[in-house]
């Protein structure tokens, strides 16, 4: 039984096969997907997807504003977030994706810190986990959780810190999201982390339709290449991949406050 805790299964480049695909998920042991939001203007699409899928994939999702679509976020969307959380969605899980993005062009980073410590807050108001986008930017997003003493946990997806700041974010309740990355020969960080690190620390995710793997390069990425990156994981830690599923599975829903 396997999460894949960060997918945009709600993006165009699916909705020609989304139903076979999910029908796959299932005979592949997905069990549950968790859909990240964008930006504001895709909330509702995302939204009218999430429940249970009639192949019996639970989709859930996260509502935010995504800093590399940073030109796209108004104020207005802020206060919009505030008043959608406070109805209590079905399906929502956490706030996200959202975060510091260092590597985008014209990266505008005050803005960027404002519209994360607005959504931190937001959050912390409703008692619910983050989901974090982080690129060149892992000792400044974790400044300010404990600035804004922070304590709902969360997830940083894409892992791809050092292990100094993996143990910042372990302190401030939130575990390391790993997808594609760790099929490649050249990630040896990241190798060396998901042997070193316990299992409790981490969760598993494709970010399809981004993030492909080793072997699917420029074709588009699917949640069935989460078996991929529990196959790597098994074969680092030589540990049997029913194992790390069922721990990855289970720290997914203890974030997300899920039944397991
Ligand atoms: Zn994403």
């Amino acid at each position: 039984m396997l999460f894949d805790s960060h997918c945009h299964l709600d993006f165009p480049v699916f909705d020609h096969d989304r139903d076979q695909l999910l029908e796959k998920c299932y005979q592949a042991g997905i069990h549950h997907i968790c859909l990240p939001a964008t930006e504001r203007k895709h909330w509702n699409r995302l939204q009218t997807m999430l429940g249970e899928h009639p192949s019996g994939v639970h989709l859930w999702g996260a509502l935010g504003l995504h800093p590399y679509f940073l030109k796209s976020h108004q104020d207005d969307h802020l206060a919009e977030l505030d008043t959608m959380i406070a109805s209590h969605p079905e399906h929502i899980v956490a706030i996200g994706e959202t975060g510091l993005d260092f590597v985008i062009d014209d990266p505008d980073q005050p803005r960027q810190k404002e519209l994360l410590a607005a959504q931190i807050l937001i959050a912390a108001h409703h008692g619910l986990p983050l989901i974090l986008h982080v690129r060149k930017a892992h000792d400044q997003v974790a400044s300010l959780l404990r600035k804004l003493k922070f304590r709902e946990g969360g997830i940083v997806h894409a892992w791809s810190g050092s292990d100094q700041q993996a143990e910042a974010f372990f302190q401030l309740g939130f575990k390391l999201g790993i997808g594609g990355n760790l099929t490649y020969d050249r990630a040896k960080r990241l190798h060396r982390q998901v042997v070193n690190f316990p299992l409790e620390h981490f969760v598993l995710e494709t970010d399809a339709p981004d993030m492909p793997p080793a072997g699917l390069t420029n074709r588009r990425n699917t949640p069935l290449t989460l078996i991929a990156v529990l196959e790597k994981m098994s074969a680092l830690r030589e540990q049997n991949s029913l194992v790390i599923a069922r721990q990855l599975s289970d720290n997914t829903k203890d974030i997300f406050r899920l039944s397991r």
